[in-house]
């Protein structure tokens, strides 16, 4: 497959892939902001895997025990609980043998004129992970165990994906919603590797180098200290801590961070797994109590970087978008970050009580 154009703006540190090959979905422009139905037919449903590409990583159950096995000679795996596919319209692909000796993927610039045009091949890898082989258990209805999986599906995809030496950063985010973005409503995350380190972490990765060369300490530490004893905090466990961003730009918005310093999910201890399946269980949970299953996005910021401390944010869709934020990249948030976290702080604890009255 030919890789897509991975554009620059004239000016701006703003990217964008020119993916043509989506064209061949013309529903997607159609069907507009319909309520999502589960589909008679969803290639995610067990008994349909020969409706997606071969599974690069699947678990299975062997024994009471977790194994780990992908799809062979064009054969489909049935008998999954996680199961990882290429997209079928990947924003990113990888190179081939040939490309990848053949030249480095570093940007071209040309000017006409001096105005300067800057383009590369939109290397990478786009996957879906689907999270269960249950329709319905999106994680704030999740089982635990179900959810640690999962965690350790994406430690295991971040981990290959991390070796190419084509990618610099890696992206996981989920959709959730039809006016989320998601167009199938089976549980699923999804995973893009990208051969550039994108504007929003780039941007924060360079503020806590400049705190730590200032300071000698990690600016997100120094958050999560201040954030445990504000009126923006939301919930805690012994691994992980929740709160609304003192500058939230959407209405509800919730980060998680793991209270020990690291930079990437791959260094999770298996307690700590465990400790992120109950927050991510307990957050969206709370969040679905509270706003009646609101559409939301979520993200992973991660860099292997000793100045970055990874963490998730999570983005409800409540508000829409318009002129003023689309022309300025400026906001306007109609909840308080310290209203919401109120709010918020009652049914994460509704949560947390069911949670340890099932287990
Ligand atoms: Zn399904
Ligand atoms: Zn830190
Ligand atoms: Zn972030």
């Amino acid at each position: 497959m030919l890789a897509n154009d991975l554009r620059k703006d004239y000016i701006l540190d703003r990217w964008v892939v020119i993916a043509s090959q989506r064209r061949r979905r013309p529903t997607d422009y159609a069907k507009g902001q319909s309520e999502e139905r589960k589909p008679s037919i969803c290639p995610f449903c067990p008994g349909n895997e020969h409706l997606t590409p071969p599974a690069s990583l699947i678990y299975i159950v062997e024994n009471g025990k977790i194994g780990k096995t992908r799809d062979n000679d064009g054969a489909r795996r049935k008998d999954w609980i996680i199961r990882c596919i290429p997209n079928l319209y990947p924003a990113f692909s990888p190179p081939t043998a040939a490309m990848e000796n053949q030249k480095d993927n570093s940007s071209l610039h040309f000017s006409h004129k001096h105005v300067h045009y800057v383009r590369m091949e939109a290397h990478g890898h786009h996957e879906v992970l689907i999270e269960s082989p249950d329709h319905d258990e999106h994680p704030s209805v999740a089982r635990l165990p179900q959810l640690i999986q999962v965690i350790n599906a994406l430690k295991d995809r971040a981990t290959y994906f991390m070796q190419k030496e084509y990618v610099r950063y890696i992206s996981i985010f989920r959709n959730h919603g039809a006016s989320a973005g998601a167009s199938l409503s089976h549980t699923h995350l999804q995973i893009i590797a990208t051969p550039i380190i994108p504007k929003i972490v780039g941007e924060e990765l360079d503020a806590s180098r400049k705190f730590y060369a200032e300071t000698g300490r990690c600016v997100f530490c120094e958050i999560i200290n201040r954030e445990s004893a504000s009126e923006r905090l939301i919930w805690t466990n012994g691994d992980f801590t929740v709160f609304t961003p003192w500058a939230s730009i959407n209405p509800f918005e919730f980060w998680m961070f793991p209270k020990r310093h690291q930079t990437t999910i791959l260094e999770l201890t298996d307690d700590e797994v465990k400790g992120l399946a109950e927050a991510i269980r307990v957050s969206l949970g709370g969040l679905k109590r509270l706003l009646n299953d609101p559409p939301y996005n979520l993200g992973f910021h991660m860099i292997p970087d000793e100045k970055y401390h990874w963490h998730i944010e999570v983005y409800p869709k409540l508000a829409i978008w318009a002129g003023f934020e689309k022309s300025t990249g400026m906001y306007i948030n109609t909840v308080s970050p310290e209203e919401a976290a109120e709010s918020l702080r009652e049914t994460f604890k509704i949560e947390e009580e069911n949670l340890k009255s099932i287990q």
